[in-house]
Formats: structure tokens, C-alpha cells, sequence
């Protein structure tokens, strides 16, 4: 039923959103924040067939500031808060939302990356 459907998808989005080795889903596939295992603890996938650039990282990080930053200067246009405003609120929610998307981004190209070469 579609793309939502495939298998191999529903793998990527869900190795990928919790950090999970793509083949065996056992364990993480991280080791600290954005950096990779060499090798899964659980099943032994050698992560060298993931291209360890943080390129896509950052193209995330842009994909998920440029709704946020929109949002702030909504709230700019309509309320005109004092600048204080933003800097309790807007710059948080701004730093959480890009660090948060890095890791479950990251996640998804390594899935993606294995479950398209194996295949
Ligand atoms: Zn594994």
C-alpha cells in the first residue's frame, strides 16, 4: 500500500529515529552524540560502509531553522515582543530543534545507506 508500506522504509525510519543498527535493531548505532560505532556490539555490522560526513547534518540543521526561524519572526510581526522574549524563548527553541533533528537525521542516512547497498 504504497511507499509507507515497503518494509525496507519502515526499517530506515525506525533504525533510524532511535539510533539503532539497521541490521539487527539491538543496539545503538552511536557512540557519543554524532559519532558512530565501528562496529555493532550486537550483531558485529562494520559502520565503514557509512560515509562519515556531517554535509547531510547540516543540511538538516537548515531543513528544520528555516520553519523555526519562521515561526520567530511571525511572533516578531504579530506580537512585538521585547527582545527578551526571544531570548529566553525563541533561542532555545531554536538550538533544541536543530540539535534534536541532527541525530534522528543522521540515523535515517546510515539506515538508508546499508538497506540500499544491501539490497
Ligand atoms: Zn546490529
Amino acid at each position: 500500500m504504497g511507499l509507507f508500506d515497503n518494509a525496507k522504509l519502515r526499517r530506515i525510519v525506525h533504525a533510524g529515529w532511535h539510533g539503532l543498527c539497521p541490521e539487527c535493531g539491538k543496539a545503538s548505532m552511536f557512540n557519543g552524540w554524532l559519532k558512530l560505532v565501528a562496529r555493532c556490539p550486537a550483531c558485529g555490522l562494520d559502520y565503514k560502509f557509512a560515509h562519515a560526513d556531517d554535509g547531510p547534518a547540516f543540511f538538516a540543521l537548515c531543513l528544520t531553522a528555516f520553519p523555526l526561524i519562521f515561526v520567530v519572526v511571525w511572533v516578531q510581526v504579530a506580537f512585538d515582543p521585547p527582545w527578551w522574549v526571544h531570548a529566553l524563548v525563541s533561542a532555545p527553541i531554536l538550538a533544541v530543534g536543530c540539535l534534536g533533528s541532527l541525530r534522528p537525521f543522521k540515523g535515517w542516512l546510515v539506515a538508508s545507506q546499508y538497506l540500499n547497498n544491501a539490497a
